[in-house]
């Protein structure tokens, strides 16, 4: 596209006076190729302000003329033009503004999940679940569009693999073949899932992390895998900068704990397991220094002894402190909402195993927080801390629309909050309430036990026996059932084990945070998926002040209140999530990277807007060749 065609072109008079003397700065070094614009927009008078936003927002690693997001445009224009050719109507078609940017997006997925095949060696499930939603979609607008003719138009542009991935999962997952895959590895999961949980009552194991064994890390459930070339255990700066410098594709993993493909790489995987002392802990200041790799039980055990603690944690302790900076980690709370609050100084390794300290007002400092790792690895963190503290937690069924009706009050009235509800039961009347406050009351006898017990309970009932928990949800809360089955009860523990809980099975997380104004009817549409479904699901309801440092993240600009699907590992909720998702996003959601997302970098621009921008424009500085991207944060970041 010529400059003078583009300076008068309704989209770029669209863009602010800084975004246009951006575009004009980039033009210097790139240009708009016209054909590529037709050919995935459907004509240079469909480019819109967004998509040059989203090409200012995509990084310099890119080095040919585009305009659209894609990273192989000659390859996602020949697929555009196979999809069109199948359908020769759709020119004339009223709904063509609808259908070209889901047939380009269906693209852009397609070339994603091709450089996935080429990177790591095959194509997740979940990937091509994703894919398979996509053109199910397109199915309904157009009909040529089914997997069937997808398979053809990948065929003929040379996809052949991916085609063929397809086509496989298409059998596995549909008719009889598919019906019995899914029992066989439901009943595989809850055999896995009674066994690990049995080892744990018998021998304490705390087994369920992130591992590398053999040739292969795996996080804690097990279902995201890789095989990298290097697994390394730095235990100095020096030795993790040179990893680091050394490295041409690299992932840091912390403890596993987190719900998607972020920590995968085929390249160099990194842990820094063996980088976890604490480097400075003063308890006058009230500050510690950490190196990243410390487990959160670890550190919270030595602030206790320190007559320390963090004033907000999240609900399990097994995680890095930099796997928890890398995904923003939130509590729930009416003052405190996240970890990140309390982080005095990060520092940082780039691409180029160039360290720096940074603290907040930097731009960097609150890239990082969040980034899942693309802004560098974080090395070393400077926490503020408060004084130790006994945490009463009280845990009952109450009434839902009547708790609904006051959650105000009930928010004002308690430092911590927290709900689980029941998807997928019918009436759902009752729901279970966490209330957390700081207490002067010494510590309940045997509290550990206690404690234990209870999640046993919680354990048997949600990953065998849903319908129980269903049933709970359904009657009244003061019935003597609902009081065997899930009584109330009131423990005193420490603060810095009170927030936490065991896991003796293995589910899946989706979670988005949603402004606060908007949760309940948010919510309600998420319970009224999950009933018509009939599904499963405990349904946690977190609320964070606006509070977070980071620059994205599910509760960053916001109050907020976050929404989790969280679902044993048998049930297959590939297409429930999306549901889910579709309607988080609709109620102004922002997903939580440490967990399901099928969010693309152009989904996040469009959530984010201007906090995307500044968060890629450090992103590309730190790390100008995309080291760090493996293909999950390709997609999600970068795409
Ligand atoms: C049982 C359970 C309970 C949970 N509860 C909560 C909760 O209450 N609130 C909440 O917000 N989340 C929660 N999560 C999610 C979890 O805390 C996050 O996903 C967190 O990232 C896990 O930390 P990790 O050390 O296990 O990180 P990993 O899973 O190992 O890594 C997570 C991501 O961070 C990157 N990363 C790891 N270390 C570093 C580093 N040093 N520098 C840069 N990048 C790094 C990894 O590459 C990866 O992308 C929970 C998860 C589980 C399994």
């Amino acid at each position: 596209m010529k400059r003078e065609e583009l300076e008068r072109h309704p989209a770029y008079l669209a863009l602010s006076p800084d975004e246009q003397a951006e575009i004009d700065e980039r033009l210097a070094d790139w240009y708009l190729d016209a054909a590529l614009v037709a050919a995935t927009t459907g004509g240079v008078n469909e480019l819109e302000a967004e998509d040059l936003r989203f090409w200012l927002a995509t990084t310099r690693r890119r080095p040919w003329a585009m305009i659209s997001t894609v990273s192989h445009p000659q390859r996602a224009n020949t697929l555009f033009e196979g999809l069109l050719e199948l359908s020769p109507g759709l020119a004339e078609r009223e709904d063509r503004g609808e259908i070209v940017p889901l047939a380009r997006g269906l693209c852009r997925a397609l070339i994603v999940a091709e450089g996935a095949r080429v990177d790591e060696g095959f194509i997740r499930d979940e990937q091509l679940a994703a894919l398979m939603r996509r053109i199910g979609r397109l199915e309904q607008r157009v009909e040529q569009w089914s997997d069937a003719g997808v398979k053809q138009v990948l065929c003929e542009a040379g996809f052949d693999e991916l085609a063929e991935a397809l086509s496989n999962y298409v059998k596995t997952h549909r008719g009889v073949r598919g019906f019995l895959q899914r029992v066989g590895e439901r009943l595989d999961t809850k055999l896995f899932d009674f066994v690990r949980g049995g080892l744990f009552v018998t021998t304490g194991a705390t087994d369920h992390e992130g591992e590398y064994r053999g040739r292969t890390w795996s996080n804690w459930t097990q279902n995201y895998e890789a095989e990298p070339g290097s697994f390394l255990r730095p235990r100095s700066e020096d030795e993790l900068s040179s990893a680091i410098a050394g490295a041409r594709k690299l992932r840091v993993v912390g403890g596993g704990h987190s719900f998607n493909a972020s920590p995968l790489c085929s390249g160099r995987m990194i842990s820094l397991d063996a980088y976890d002392r604490i480097l400075e802990l003063e308890p006058e200041a009230r500050r510690v220094k950490v190196q990243a790799g410390i487990r959160l039980r670890d550190l919270n055990k030595a602030l206790w002894e320190a007559g320390l603690g963090l004033p907000v944690l999240g609900s399990t302790d097994a995680q890095s402190i930099g796997g928890l900076i890398a995904t923003d980690l939130h509590g729930s709370g009416r003052d405190h909402g996240f970890l990140s609050e309390q982080v005095r100084a990060l520092r940082i390794i780039a691409a180029d195993g160039e360290a720096q300290t940074v603290e907040p007002g930097d731009e960097l400092f609150h890239a990082a927080i969040g980034a899942i790792g693309t802004c560098g690895v974080v090395a070393e963190v400077e926490l503020e801390l408060v004084e130790r503290y006994h945490l009463e937690k009280i845990t009952e069924m109450v009434d839902r629309s009547e708790t609904e009706a006051n959650i105000d009050k009930l928010l004002a009235a308690n430092e911590h909050l927290s709900f689980y509800y029941v998807g997928g039961s019918e009436l759902s009347e009752a729901v279970r309430v966490h209330r957390w406050n700081r207490t002067e009351a010494p510590l309940s006898d045997n509290w550990e036990k206690l404690k234990t017990r209870k999640e046993l309970n919680d354990f048997a009932i949600s990953a065998y026996f849903p319908g129980v928990a269903k049933k709970i949800a359904d009657i009244d809360e003061d019935a003597w059932l609902s009081d065997a089955l899930a009584p109330d009860e009131a423990l005193v523990m420490p603060g810095s084990s009170g927030f936490g809980r065991k896991l003796f099975y293995r589910h899946d997380e989706l979670e988005y945070g949603v402004p606060f104004e908007r949760y309940q009817s948010c919510l309600s549409q998420v319970m009224a998926l999950l009933e018509a479904e009939e599904f499963f699901s405990i349904v946690e309801v977190r609320f964070t002040p606006d509070s977070s440092q980071a620059l994205l993240g599910p509760g960053v600009g916001r109050r907020s209140a976050y929404i989790e699907l969280a679902t044993p590992l048998s049930q297959d909720h590939e297409t429930i999530f999306a549901r889910a998702e579709t309607i988080m996003l609709a109620h102004g959601g922002q997903p939580h990277l440490g967990k399901k997302t099928s969010m693309t970098a152009h989904d996040m621009l469009e959530t984010f807007g201007d906090r995307f921008t500044r968060f890629t424009a450090v992103r590309t500085r730190q790390d100008p060749q995309g080291k760090f991207l493996n293909a999950f944060c390709d997609r999600v970041l970068c795409e």
